[in-house]
């Protein structure tokens, strides 16, 4: 069922990301409609699938020979004392095993191309549906999830198709040949082998279910200490683990999930054990009853040695796919999960797109108009309610407020990063929804508190919004935003490396790379979220400058942190608890009785207007 993405109803509980277990009576949950969809990756293979089954096929058949052939080799050339016949029947059963062997070869070629190309088809598809999917996705789910739905769930897939479902045909065929093997030369017999099938059968299913237990609650354990490590192991949970002294409590968490862990794969290994010696004593049993039976009409002179002994190896053939395929269910069981889990990535809707008859917005230099707008990341708590406004289109908007009052969410509804729940923005008269989005975000710079630059040189870094800009263009942009000259005092000037492998930059030197970035891009209008943290006076200083440039003739939505830029503005909005509650230039708001002025009188020394309120 598709997931609901819109506005805010969001439904990625935490609980989403665990590993999809069945309920604890082991109950099989692969449905029809599971099955069809994981076959329907087979269609641009069905060729090489048609030829494993084909191969398959035949690979059955040819198995039942070598044991046919030793009947005959007992039964005649022996007796016989043919030694040409002896040498024939042998010659013939080691050219089987040859063949076998050879088809064997294809078979992994065909299976290896298949399974590959299956889990490239559904990298491929998983990418691109995740980069549908809305920011809002992206701040709900668990951390490392998306990696792991990516690397190791999709890489699980190439063993369901490799082994899992091979295996089921394969066995399948092999016991459809024997058994037929079987009763054709002598029902009885056959039946008699049979019958001790349902001896393995049973415990081998109690067994699966255990082992399916064990392996749930392993894999809760092991959640459990990845979220200790995660939690005190990475940077921020480090120093929270440190300035509060709780390395004993986290150290003694993680001690006692690892030794239930340990206490559980144990467990999981000897329950193999014990139950590997009840299926080999099970498995004797049949055999011993066609030594018995057949060795009785034997003596009667009813039944050959070569039969018997024929029975005896075909038996073998019967029961090691009874028991694979009785194994086997747990493998689909877990391969079902991992679809589950697969398909239920797949289903969830990419957030915002393109309304159908969506234009594009031309290069704008119109009015941005917010009408009674309202929006709600989870549908029981509103962030903003009847916002309304207008930005003229090349002037300076600031939002001024208290943190948490909606100013982000605010400039993140422009770009349609978010989709109003109700209300309307417009652009030039027209509602954002009407233009195309990929449109309407190259119409938009954005340029926000904390830049992330990621790993590459700072121009690889700079082109990222523009790759056919000039060096000279680079540098243009750069000298607008302050930052060449620092960047020229780099070891490898523009070809320094940033981000986790590279040089570490403070902030304000990444804000102004970013403003770069956008002034490469040169669009329209532009959102910028103020860097809070503290600057020297110097960085502010090239920050202002930066700015400066860089709302030049656009139409500017800051959200302003520093007396500077709100003196600038044209207008001030002042948001408070998802509403704006005044709207005017710096002396009218001052003039008025209202949080702006407290805002401003609290805030004035630090140079400040919203952090410590
Ligand atoms: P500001 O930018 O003024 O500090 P925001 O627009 O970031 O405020 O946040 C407004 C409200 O929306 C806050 O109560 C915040 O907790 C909530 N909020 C912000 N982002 C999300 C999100 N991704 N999911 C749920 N709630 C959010």
């Amino acid at each position: 069922m598709p997931r609901d993405i819109g506005g805010g109803g969001f439904g990625m509980g935490p609980g989403h990301a665990k590993f999809k277990f069945d309920d604890e009576s082991g109950k099989t949950h692969l449905s029809k409609a599971l099955l069809l969809r994981i076959l329907q990756y087979f269609t641009p293979y069905w060729k090489p699938a048609l030829l494993v089954i084909a191969v398959l096929c035949v690979s059955a058949v040819l198995g039942l020979l070598p044991p046919i052939l030793i009947q005959q080799i007992i039964d005649r050339a022996l007796p016989e004392r043919n030694l040409r016949l002896l040498f024939m029947f042998v010659l013939a059963s080691l050219a089987t095993t040859v063949v076998s062997g050879l088809l064997g070869v294809l078979q992994n070629y065909l299976n290896s191309f298949i399974s590959q190309h299956i889990v490239h088809d559904m990298k491929n598809q998983m990418y691109r549906h995740l980069q549908r999917m809305p920011l809002q996705f992206f701040s709900s789910v668990r951390q490392g999830e998306v990696i792991t739905r990516m690397t190791s769930d999709i890489s699980g897939v190439q063993g369901v198709f490799n082994s899992t479902i091979v295996n089921f045909a394969s066995n399948l065929f092999i016991l459809a040949t024997t058994g037929a093997a079987l009763f054709l030369m002598n029902w009885k017999l056959a039946l008699l082998g049979i019958i001790v099938v349902p001896l393995f059968i049973v415990p081998t299913r109690k067994m699966g279910s255990l082992r399916w237990k064990l392996a749930k609650q392993t894999q809760e354990k092991f959640a459990e200490q990845n979220q200790v490590v995660q939690e005190t192991l990475s940077l921020s949970g480090y120093l929270l683990m440190k300035l509060f002294t709780r390395e004993d409590q986290e150290y003694h968490t993680f001690q006692r999930t690892n030794a239930e862990a340990t206490r559980l794969q144990i467990r999981e290994s000897l329950a193999g054990r014990w139950f590997m010696m009840a299926l080999t004593t099970f498995t004797s049993v049949g055999p011993m009853l066609i030594y018995l039976y057949g060795g009785y009409l034997f003596i009667q002179g009813e039944l050959t040695v070569g039969t018997i002994v024929t029975f005896v190896a075909l038996l073998g053939r019967l029961y090691s796919p009874v028991m694979q395929m009785t194994n086997l269910y747990v493998d689909i069981k877990r391969s079902a999960a991992l679809f589950e889990r697969i398909f239920d990535y797949f289903d969830m809707e990419p957030g915002i797109t393109d309304q159908p008859g969506a234009r594009p917005l031309e290069a704008a230099g119109r009015n941005i108009v917010f009408e009674e707008v309202s929006f709600a990341y989870q549908p029981d708590k509103p962030a903003l309610h009847g916002v309304s406004f207008t930005a003229p289109a090349g002037t300076l908007t600031a939002l001024v407020g208290p943190s948490g009052a909606g100013k982000t969410t605010i400039t993140n509804l422009i770009p349609r990063l978010y989709e109003a729940t109700s209300g309307r923005i417009t652009i030039g008269g027209t509602d954002l929804r009407d233009f195309t989005l990929a449109s309407l975000r190259s119409q938009i710079g954005l340029v926000t508190q904390d830049t992330y630059l990621f790993n590459g040189t700072i121009r690889d870094n700079l082109l990222y919004a523009s790759p056919d800009a000039t060096p000279a263009e680079v540098e243009e942009a750069c000298r607008a935003a302050y930052i060449h000259d620092f960047i020229m005092g780099l070891p490898e000037g523009y070809e320094t490396v940033v981000g986790n492998r590279g040089i570490k930059l403070s902030g304000g030197e990444k804000q102004r790379i970013s403003i770069a970035r956008v002034l490469l891009k040169n669009p329209p209008v532009i959102i910028m979220d103020e860097a809070t943290s503290s600057l020297d006076t110097l960085s502010e200083h090239y920050i202002q400058e930066a700015m400066h440039g860089l709302l030049q003739n656009k139409t500017g939505i800051v959200i302003a942190h520093r007396l500077s830029t709100i003196i600038s503005a044209d207008q001030i909005l002042v948001v408070q608890a998802g509403s704006i509650v005044q709207q005017g230039r710096h002396e009218e708001l001052l003039a008025e009785d209202g949080i702006y002025r407290d805002l401003y009188e609290t805030q004035f020394g630090a140079g400040s207007l919203t952090k410590q309120v």
